[in-house]
């Protein structure tokens, strides 16, 4: 594939550029003539910056990709997972971890594009329609490096396909297959819409859980959804879980994680109900917890009111502290990448007012989910340990 078509771009979008920021945001361009196709970037005058392709997705217009002039044909994913393969060594050999993310956007030198890993299954992302439509060569690179994956899903994570998810190569996975991080066992489906029943980010925050943060403690799981959060805590100790989620299917997929470790429900409890509501229940129940684990989508909509992390954060730590006890802990989780470290913590600030607290621990993206080092936003992942004094 040869690049062409060339775009002059203006003076701060280069200067980004030669930064190492490689998301092309729409805000930096005006109207671009082209779509879904590489491109040779120039400065105003004409000034040689490198190889992008132009593709609208979610976020931003495109991503750069490289400084040299090179074709994106099977040698060049070829080269860049071999790479990928060595940064993730350790993942490779662990026999307690067979769940990572192998190949993260611009982090490995290509966004649009990420690979996660289950047991011997690879899963796909598209972010938009032009990497779509170079997925023969992206797989075809894979297979040539990766041949000991058996089989491989992808998922659609842009708009205009009428499927989001599907089998790409290989055999079928079963449709409830087991992985394990940490010794942990959680049960996983490759090929039922956009989520698979874990987020790899978390690896290193269950990690904590499973190493007995929360042991002899009773722990709340809000926006829990597969309550990963609440096994990890169980299996490192915790005397008991509640896991609060509004949607129904929730308890369920929650029920086989704790099935499949063998661990029996009796303490460990799941609730659908929206989070303020629980608050509430909570409070009038009197019930209280030695840990509080929050990790909200980032924006959500539902029929009385909306969510944003940026702005209604401060809220789920308010709230919780109603209900925590004496020199108990808060896991505060975000995901938003719009969002800085000291914005977050700007806005948990918020919710904490005068109450005394401590930050004991923070965890960004753990080291499978390479990020772009020259773009802080990349690094997306934000959580808080902290201890709340009485
Ligand atoms: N903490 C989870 C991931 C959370 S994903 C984990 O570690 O796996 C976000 C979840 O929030 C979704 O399951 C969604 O159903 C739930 N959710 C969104 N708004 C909610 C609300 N107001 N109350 C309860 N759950 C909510």
């Amino acid at each position: 594939m040869e690049c062409m078509n060339m775009l002059k771009v203006s003076r701060f979008a280069a200067k980004k550029i030669r930064q190492g920021i490689c998301l092309l945001d729409s805000r930096d361009f005006g109207q671009v003539p082209m779509d879904n196709q590489p491109v040779s970037l120039m400065t105003e005058q004409g000034d040689y910056l490198g190889q992008a392709y132009l593709s609208q997705q979610n976020k931003g217009i495109g991503w750069f990709f490289s400084r040299e002039n090179v074709a994106l044909d099977q040698d060049f994913f070829e080269n860049l997972f071999r790479k990928a393969m060595v940064k993730r060594h350790s993942y490779f050999q662990s026999e307690s971890t067979t769940a990572f993310r192998l190949f993260n956007q611009d982090g490995d030198g290509f966004g649009g594009l990420t690979i996660d890993i289950y047991n011997q299954y690879a899963v796909f992302s598209w972010y938009n329609s032009f990497v779509f439509s170079i997925k023969d060569t992206i797989l075809q690179a894979f297979r040539q490096v990766f041949p000991a994956i058996v089989a491989a899903y992808e998922k659609i994570r842009f708009k205009g396909l009428d499927y989001e998810s599907a089998h790409l190569y290989g055999e079928e996975a079963p449709s409830e297959l087991t992985i394990l991080e940490n010794g942990v066992a959680y049960q996983v489906f490759l090929n039922d819409g956009l989520m698979t029943g874990i987020f790899l980010d978390q690896h290193d925050v269950r990690g904590s859980l499973v190493d007995g943060l929360a042991r002899g403690k009773s722990l709340l799981n809000m926006f829990s959804y597969t309550a990963a959060f609440s096994i990890a805590a169980a299996m490192g100790g915790a005397s008991h879980t509640t896991s609060v989620d509004l949607a129904k299917r929730s308890r369920e997929l929650s029920q086989a994680h704790f099935k499949v470790n063998g661990v029996d429900l009796e303490h460990h409890h799941f609730v659908v109900m929206d989070v303020f509501e629980y608050f509430k229940y909570a409070k009038r129940k009197g019930l209280t917890f030695d840990v509080i684990v929050l990790d909200p989508p980032s924006f959500a909509r539902n029929k009385k009111q909306s969510f944003s992390v940026a702005k209604d954060y401060h809220k789920l730590i308010a709230q919780s502290l109603d209900i925590l006890n004496p020199e108990g802990l808060i896991l505060a989780s975000t995901n938003a990448s719009n969002l800085s470290l000291e914005k977050f913590r700007q806005e948990l600030e918020k919710g904490f007012g005068n109450r005394k607290h401590r930050y004991l621990t923070t965890h960004r993206l753990p080291s499978d989910f390479a990020y772009n080092k020259k773009d802080e936003s990349s690094n997306y992942l934000k959580v808080f340990t902290i201890q709340v004094q009485k």
